[in-house]
């Protein structure tokens, strides 16, 4: 959840980026073509499927190995680019399938060229954005290419500091429209690197592919359950994406019974959970999610949560200005956490213009900081100057989250 946009309006959003960057040239990999756009996407054939069609048409096992192989280490974006298939085959793909089932409608790009957004169009004009962030060496951090990705045409929560939600629901997204997003951005971050490796600045071994996918766009992933699942199966998979599953991050509002499933996965997947005040009466004033799941819920599937996979939950805490960043905040959210294997992320929010929240001073968040860390709870607190997150969405946040995760590995 929340990239969320604050303002999903291409027009508005655009304002803090400019024009799209002419240089990043993004082939549309589905053409808008009448026959074209009644073809289900190959990227929403399972696995299994995609076996059991490949035999139904002749072909031997390995055939749909190469096709997967294709699909999604190779990344193509048409069957003819599949020159290890035989054409009659290609052809016979070409009559019953499309490959990708989004099209770019707007790209943006950052000033500092970190930061790349596209809203993207669905076949059934529905659209969603989508962010691709890049980082470089930073101290001990390697570099990294972290995209975040949507889950849902709108949202259903309602979260009153989020635009998305007040747009209401309108679908879930397909596993193929999920896993599309994060190929889209490989392209671009592999264009890059050619052009890169090329001009000779870089090595084949030096350049960075994508290396974090986090589940923070528009929608709820575990509102959409099974397609995230499926989505993160195809992005895991050895013989495709291959993106190690610690380097996944799935971000909800707290889901409890959703929370629970996901504890018994097989993926060690990371899990972020927003959280963004300790007590119920503040959490409900922003969160209408918080009246269903209580914190005390909450906060018991977390602990469980723990337990079953020993792995760390990231919590994510925006910092509002004398709504929920004093020290007794902070002392709260201490006792909520004590214990618990867990990080928090701080977010010191960036004021929107019509948005009723305002930013803490410096000496607020480090006092908040201090109450956190004397009590022994592990946080990282981004201080983001330069992107506006009222137009960039979520980014901040997701930006944000990247950190922590960073930061505790
Ligand atoms: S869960 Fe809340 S923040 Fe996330 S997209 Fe939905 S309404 Fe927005």
């Amino acid at each position: 959840m929340t990239l969320a946009s604050q303002n999903s309006d291409p027009e508005t959003t655009a304002a803090p980026y400019g024009l799209a960057n002419p240089d990043v040239s993004i082939d549309d990999p589905a053409s808008d073509s009448p026959t074209d756009t009644l073809l289900t996407s190959i990227l929403d054939v399972s696995e299994d499927d995609l076996n059991y069609q490949v035999s139904q048409m002749g072909q031997p096992p390995f055939r749909a190995r190469q096709l997967w192989r294709s699909l999604y280490y190779e990344g193509a974006q048409s069957f003819d680019e599949m020159t290890t298939l035989a054409k009659p085959f290609r052809a016979a793909l070409e009559e019953r399938y499309r490959i990708s089932p989004i099209v770019p409608e707007v790209e943006l790009r950052s000033a500092d060229g970190s930061t790349d957004k596209i809203l993207f169009k669905l076949q059934d004009g529905e659209l969603i954005e989508t962010v691709l962030m890049r980082y470089g060496l930073d101290g001990h951090r390697r570099a990294r290419r972290t995209v975040c990705i949507s889950t849902q045409a709108g949202c259903a929560l309602g979260c009153t500091f989020c635009a998305t939600g007040q747009q209401g629901f309108r679908r879930q997204l397909s596993p193929g429209e999920i896993v599309a997003q994060v190929l889209h951005m490989r392209r671009i971050i592999r264009s890059e690197n050619a052009e890169l490796i090329a001009a000779g600045s870089a090595k084949k071994d030096e350049v960075t592919e994508i290396t974090n996918v986090v589940f923070m766009g528009m929608g709820e992933p575990l509102a959409n359950y099974n397609n995230t699942l499926s989505s993160i199966a195809v992005m895991n998979h050895a013989q495709g994406m291959n993106i190690g599953a610690r380097h996944l991050t799935v971000s909800t509002v707290g889901l409890v019974p959703e929370i629970r499933k996901l504890a018994r996965e097989p993926y060690q997947l990371n899990l972020a959970v927003s959280l963004h005040a300790p007590d119920d009466e503040s959490r409900s004033r922003t969160m209408p999610v918080n009246k269903r799941y209580p914190i005390a819920r909450l906060m018991h599937a977390c602990r469980d949560y723990v337990e079953t996979t020993n792995r760390r939950i990231f919590f994510e805490y925006v910092l509002l200005d004398h709504e929920n960043d004093t020290p007794e905040h902070a002392k709260k959210l201490a006792e909520l956490l004590n214990g618990l294997m867990c990080h928090v992320n701080l977010i010191p929010v960036n004021p929107t213009e019509k948005g009723p929240y305002s930013r803490p001073n410096d000496k607020r968040s480090a006092l908040f900081r201090e109450v956190l860390t004397k009590a022994g709870i592990a946080n990282t607190v981004r201080q983001e100057k330069g992107i506006d997150i009222n137009a960039g969405c979520g980014q901040l946040r997701a930006h944000a989250l990247d950190d922590a995760v960073e930061a505790a590995e």
